[in-house]
């Protein structure tokens, strides 16, 4: 407050003072234009705001904010009219924006806070209720270090497939000094996000009826490990439930119960679960090729998930087994490889496919869970 009215004075401007008498001696500005000396802290309030042509918020403690919400409710209430502005330095007010967002979520307010003007570096990333396709995502794009949210990871990734799905290397280009433990975990979270939408489409030709069991090639049955005992789901059943398995695992407490570091021992799930949703672009491009086809060229999913895979190491290349030009070109080779006779294994269901595919013999299916 002090260094606003100096600011102000020092440009020639006026400083008018309200201040209740039992705080006078303290903390009164000597260069003030003009004071009131009011009796409580109720009418210094009321002074001011039905005085002013806007009222601006710093950063501040719990009487700015008290202060603050009371001029909210005023406005709110019609009692003054003028502009209120949140000066959200450094994304101080993020955690009251929030709040405002939860607050509507919950019906508390049911109109926007939009009369509010926010001011502020960092736009709060909301795609609200009603928001039209073309608004959808319409933020101004951050670098990584600017982005202060708890998400920002997610965020920045997400941002990074907006302005260009097809530009993986950029996508999967981690950012400076980045945690490599997170960054595996944060893009496995947004496969699984953009896999339901390959779900969506899927749902309408992989029926259980045409689809019955989880099958990649020919040479492959999937079980699925959604259940106590792993089983044969038809091949849209193992898609949703190898789904919610992947996100129950990524949000467990457990496992997972930050999103700044992530504890070695988790990051080791990561690759098992990279296996078992990799499965569905393997189901979808050989049992789904248009579906597939068309859903790969918006997106460049499979591609992304192939380089991302690889580069981590967390699925072997001879299990990538859907051709992505330019990066498992000599999948074919390996298709080949899997199609003629190699040597012969007994039928198991194989508890955890952590090792290499084993040969399999091309007239019965191998069938493959895994815990
Ligand atoms: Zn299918
Ligand atoms: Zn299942």
């Amino acid at each position: 407050m002090g260094a606003v009215a100096d600011g102000a004075l020092s440009a020639q401007g006026k400083v008018i003072g309200w201040i209740p008498t039992f705080m006078k001696t303290e903390i009164l500005h000597p260069g003030l234009t003009e004071v009131h000396e009011v009796e409580s802290m109720h009418i210094r309030k009321h002074g001011m705001m039905t005085n002013s042509d806007a009222l601006i918020a710093l950063p501040g403690g719990p009487g700015t904010i008290e202060e603050l919400m009371e001029a909210i409710t005023w406005r709110r209430l019609k009692l003054i009219g003028v502009p209120i502005f949140i000066i959200n330095l450094d994304g101080y007010y993020n955690p009251l924006l929030e709040l405002f967002e939860n607050m509507r979520k919950a019906c508390f307010i049911v109109e926007d806070m939009t009369d509010l003007q926010i001011n502020t570096k960092l736009p709060l990333r909301r795609n609200r209720p009603g928001t039209k396709a073309a608004e959808w995502c319409h933020w101004p794009e951050e670098t990584s270090e600017n982005m202060d949210s708890l998400y920002h990871i997610q965020q920045y990734i997400q941002q990074s497939i907006r302005r260009n799905p097809s530009d993986i290397d950029f996508i999967l280009q981690a950012p400076d000094q980045q945690d490599e433990g997170v960054w595996k975990y944060e893009h496995l979270r947004q496969f699984c996000l953009e896999l339901n939408d390959l779900t969506v489409l899927l749902q309408k030709e992989c029926l259980p009826e045409t689809c019955s069991q989880m099958t990649a090639t020919e040479q492959w049955i999937f079980l699925c490990a959604a259940h106590k005992n792993p089983k044969e789901c038809p091949a849209i059943d193992y898609t949703r439930h190898t789904l919610d398995g992947a996100a129950s695992l990524l949000n467990s407490n457990k496992y997972f119960p930050s999103r700044i570091s992530i504890k070695e021992t988790s990051i080791a799930k990561l690759g098992s679960v990279c296996r078992r949703i990799y499965r569905i672009f393997s189901h979808a491009y050989y049992h789904h090729r248009t579906l597939y086809d068309e859903f790969e060229d918006r997106t460049h999913l499979c591609r992304r998930f192939t380089v991302f895979a690889l580069r981590y190491g967390l699925i072997p290349k001879d299990n990538l087994i859907v051709p992505i030009n330019g990066v498992n070109q000599d999948v074919t080779t390996i298709m080949q490889q899997q199609t003629s006779p190699v040597k012969s294994v007994p039928v198991q269901s194989i508890k955890d496919n952590d090792s290499p595919p084993s040969p399999v013999i091309p007239s019965t299916a191998a069938i493959e869970s895994d815990a």
